[in-house]
């Protein structure tokens, strides 16, 4: 069995990990350190959750302990994420398993939403390890207050999601201002097409790095899929939440407002909720989050976006109330449990007009789910209603506008539940 001392790693990182608890490397920390120790590029696909923030953290730290320290205080490590949440919890790494490292390596986060003069301060004091999401990073090559001529290592965490959301002009300036000559280690839960010309584009002679999932999906989470009336979801949720035990659980949306009013809701029943989503203030953000893993809170209602990448220890539970937009998020959302060896639950609601997209969930999960009810809370027998407005005239399909506006129609009323 492969161990983090056969793994070559130098002993204060071995001492950080026991601090840690971890006991054994994840397959993607056996498969790779040792590429990211030997200077190669990476392309790796990993789900968070398989422990891949520290299978690039440790040789890194490695790394940068092994050689000597700049004369000049420049950045010597970036890694980019999509969300602050998650650019926040990368930092936390680094730090934490840097702790015992022999000299220290200064870590900073430089993420929106907090003053920007303060992580001036902080770069002209001196940093090794940034930890960036875009948007910021921008505003700060642009203030020119960030040198990156020194780059040794550049991370893309998550970069299905960087692209995703559209950071693709913000990655191009990036490159730019960095040296050509440098690792870079691309990571994201699946490779698809966007993922690979960006990594063409980028990597150099890349070692593709990946960990075989189970074709049932990610092991330790038991999936189900509960068909229920929409306007029932919420009745649903409090009795599943009042008779499963499921401790810690994650709720997702599809609109910051309805985290807000599902939350509102769910506290007014007596359930201990909080709502998590981009619209909030940063320090919200936080306060929510660290409410969440401290267990004051004991259920979080979140969109996709907040979501991405947060680690909560022992969660319980991830409820799929809205079901997410693409198969790959739905990896993504249930990640969220049975992390690191532990077991967890993650249920999705469905009716009759979401049945499609969720069999198509399956199809690209590789799984078949058998289709649960819960008495009290069945479909309605009935074909689903139709939405307001004029009936449809036979024969005459409904123009993209009606669809449109039926569709927000229907979202405004589930969002009412
Ligand atoms: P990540 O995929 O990086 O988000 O990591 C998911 C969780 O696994 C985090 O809570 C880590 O602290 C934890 N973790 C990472 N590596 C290990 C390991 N070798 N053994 C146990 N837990 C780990």
């Amino acid at each position: 069995m492969t161990t983090f001392q056969s793994l070559g790693l130098a002993d204060h990182l071995l001492q950080s990990i026991r601090d840690l608890g971890f006991e054994a490397p994840t397959p993607i920390q056996v498969s790779a350190i040792p590429v990211i120790s030997a200077g190669d590029d990476v392309a790796g696909e990993a789900q968070t959750g398989s422990g891949k923030t520290a299978a690039f953290v440790l040789p890194i730290l490695q790394r940068l302990c092994d050689s000597p320290p700049a004369d000049s205080p420049r950045v010597r490590v970036l890694t980019l994420a999509p969300t602050r949440e998650l650019a926040l919890q990368v930092a936390g790494v680094f730090t934490s398993l840097a702790k015992r490292a022999p000299r220290p390596i200064k870590v900073l986060a430089v993420i929106g939403g907090e003053p920007i003069e303060q992580q001036i301060s902080a770069l002209n004091r001196g940093i090794d390890v940034v930890v960036a999401t875009p948007g910021r990073l921008l505003d700060l090559l642009g203030r020119e207050v960030l040198d990156l001529t020194g780059l040794q290592v550049l991370v893309l965490d998550e970069a299905d999601k960087l692209l995703d959301l559209g950071f693709s002009e913000e990655l191009a300036a990036l490159f730019w201002s960095i040296p050509h000559e440098r690792q870079t280690l691309v990571f994201s839960a699946t490779l698809p097409q966007k993922v690979l010309d960006l990594s063409a584009d980028v990597l150099r002679d890349p070692v593709t790095v990946r960990v075989d999932d189970a074709p049932e999906g990610p092991v330790g989470i038991h999936q189900r899929v509960i068909e229920v009336h929409q306007d029932s979801r919420r009745r649903l949720l409090q009795h599943l939440l009042g008779e499963e035990g499921w401790g810690r659980t994650l709720v997702f949306v599809a609109t910051q407002r309805a985290t807000e009013l599902l939350s509102a809701k769910l506290r007014k029943a007596g359930i201990w909720a909080g709502a998590l989503h981009g619209g909030l203030a940063q320090a919200d953000r936080v306060a929510v989050l660290a409410e969440f893993k401290s267990g004051r809170v004991s259920v979080l209602v979140a969109t996709d976006i907040a979501a991405r990448g947060i680690d909560v220890p022992r969660l319980g539970a991830v409820v799929n109330f809205d079901l997410p937009r693409s198969p790959r998020d739905y990896l993504h959302r249930i990640g969220r449990t049975g992390r690191a060896g532990e077991n967890g639950v993650a249920v999705s609601f469905i009716d009759h007009s979401s049945a499609a997209h969720f069999r198509l969930i399956e199809k690209h999960s590789q799984i078949e789910l058998p289709r649960e009810r819960v008495p009290g809370f069945d479909l309605s027998r009935q074909a689903p209603k139709r939405s307001k407005g004029p009936a449809p005239v036979k024969g005459k399909r409904m123009s993209k506008k009606d669809k449109l506006r039926a569709q927000a129609a229907q979202a405004a009323q589930a969002e009412e539940h």
